[in-house]
């Protein structure tokens, strides 16, 4: 709606509780509220916050960070634009918000400021970015362990992948979803079901880097509410059944020449007609980047540790640092484009990617690394346009291709020798997220896989 001076102001009106969300070093959305009563004041200064939230792990266990103690305050500030109403939570709504310090500078830790400042470094450079995350989910009820432990997560059916018998099981939660996915704008592409026991996919639009990323929290909170609602449970974490198929996230990324206001304009750069598969010289750089930084990525993209349950061969998840045209085993897709809509359709998709991902941070370091590839023409190598888990160890090693991380201490490890990204991180947010993740790291190490499946399905 349209305020008196012409600009745009959500409306509030509808709503008893707006939700001020973010995105913690966890992976985990959290947040404070506001009444109604309270909300025209609490949008222009936000909620209070301790500054020691950014230390917390996915378990709620708050970790030793310099800067990040019981002493220290930022402030909560919502985006008005990005206001929703709950459809899953009536007469709530939310909006995502920066971290801010007191006097309304962006706070060193918070993870919208970081893919901002991303998206202003590609700017610099004429660029923008447009993405579409593309999750997959569990649909199940949360039940007792049989065997007397820990919840477990049960799937609504035992369908195959893409069966009618599937879309049957999840119709009236599937209805449901989309239209609360419609009534928060999020414009819903494509639905069905999935290889694994109760997996759904439902992909939404794409659109330019921040409003996607504020779209991927606003879509994982839909899915769980509406699920919440009708006594089932869905889990975007990336292996909640440990032998079921892996629930990714894939990004779509396509790069544009910088339109007017900073936002993406006319024409897609990563299309060029004359080339074998329809890429530019700088979709081929962006991916060479993509490639050079992908071990310390994946310890951004792939968030947690039941990630590395997922990254394995012939899962169709990835797990080689390689691209190839329409190769859904290779970690960078080039896709291929609509017949007829092929500069605007043109594409790649990152699959080393998954839902406990802080979606923010994981976007801003894809957005550095592709960067980095542009500025200094780093060539991507061949496209491998065959399973590289059918090359032998020889011929892998001979075209460049390494195993991606294994677990998520490797991954951060990588992630911590990467100069680039950890510069473009900083040192508040690069030493909270590390010290955060490698607590996480060290408590599911003494645990079994039960114990791992039932704190990220309850938390993703
Ligand atoms: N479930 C796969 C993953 O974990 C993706 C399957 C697909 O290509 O849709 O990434
Ligand atoms: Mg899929």
């Amino acid at each position: 709606m349209e305020n008196e001076g012409g600009g745009w102001a959500p409306d509030f009106d509808a709503a008893e509780l707006v939700r001020f969300l973010y995105v913690d070093h966890g992976g985990v959305v959290r947040g404070k509220a506001a009444s109604h009563s309270r909300l025209q004041e609490r949008v222009t200064t936000g909620i209070g916050h301790t500054v020691a939230m950014m230390a917390m792990n996915m378990l709620d266990q708050l970790q030793d960070v310099r800067g990040m103690g019981p002493v220290g305050e930022v402030r909560i500030v919502p985006d008005p634009t990005t206001y929703v109403p709950l459809p899953y939570a009536p007469g709530a709504g939310a909006m995502l918000a920066d971290l801010r310090n007191l006097d309304g500078s962006p706070w060193a830790a918070c993870p919208r400021a970081f893919l901002r400042d991303a998206i202003a470094e590609l700017a610099e450079h004429g660029l923008a970015l447009v993405a579409a995350f593309e999750p997959e989910f569990t649909l199940g009820r949360r039940v007792p362990s049989p065997d007397g432990g820990l919840d477990v997560l049960e799937p609504v059916d035992d369908s195959l992948c893409y069966s009618s018998t599937g879309f049957d099981r999840a119709h009236d939660y599937a209805v449901t979803l989309l239209r609360a996915l419609h009534a928060q704008g999020l414009e819903p592409e494509h639905y069905y079901p999935e290889l694994g026991h109760g997996q759904q996919e439902l992909s939404i639009r794409h659109a330019p880097a921040l409003a996607a990323a504020d779209r991927h929290v606003i879509y994982r909170e839909t899915v769980r509410g509406t699920a919440f609602r009708q006594g089932l449970w869905a889990s975007l974490a990336p292996k909640p059944i440990a032998d079921q198929a892996g629930n990714g996230c894939h990004v779509h990324l396509s790069l544009w020449e910088l339109g007017s206001g900073g936002e993406p304009g006319r024409r897609n750069l990563m299309y060029d007609a004359a080339d074998t598969y329809g890429m530019s010289s700088t979709a081929y750089h962006f991916i060479g980047g993509l490639l050079a930084h992908l071990p310390a990525l994946t310890g951004l993209t792939c968030g947690s540790v039941n990630s590395f349950r997922r990254l394995a061969p012939r899962m169709w998840s990835s797990a080689f640092t390689c691209y190839g045209m329409d190769n859904r085993e290779a970690a960078v897709r080039i896709c291929s484009p609509m017949r007829g809509r092929e500069a605007a359709s043109s594409n790649i998709e990152f699959k080393p990617s998954d839902s406990s991902a802080n979606p923010y941070l994981a976007l801003g370091a894809l957005i550095h690394a592709g960067l980095d590839g542009v500025r200094e023409n780093i060539s991507p190598g061949t496209p491998v346009n065959v399973d590289p888990a059918t090359l032998s160890p020889e011929q892998r090693a001979e075209a460049a291709i390494e195993r991606l991380p294994d677990s998520l201490d490797a991954a951060l490890n990588a992630l911590e020798a990467d100069e680039l990204l950890m510069s473009r991180l900083g040192p508040l947010r690069s030493s909270a997220y590390l010290t955060v993740k490698r607590s996480e790291a060290q408590d599911f190490a003494t645990h079994d896989a039960a114990y791992e499946c039932f704190h990220h399905f309850t938390k993703f």
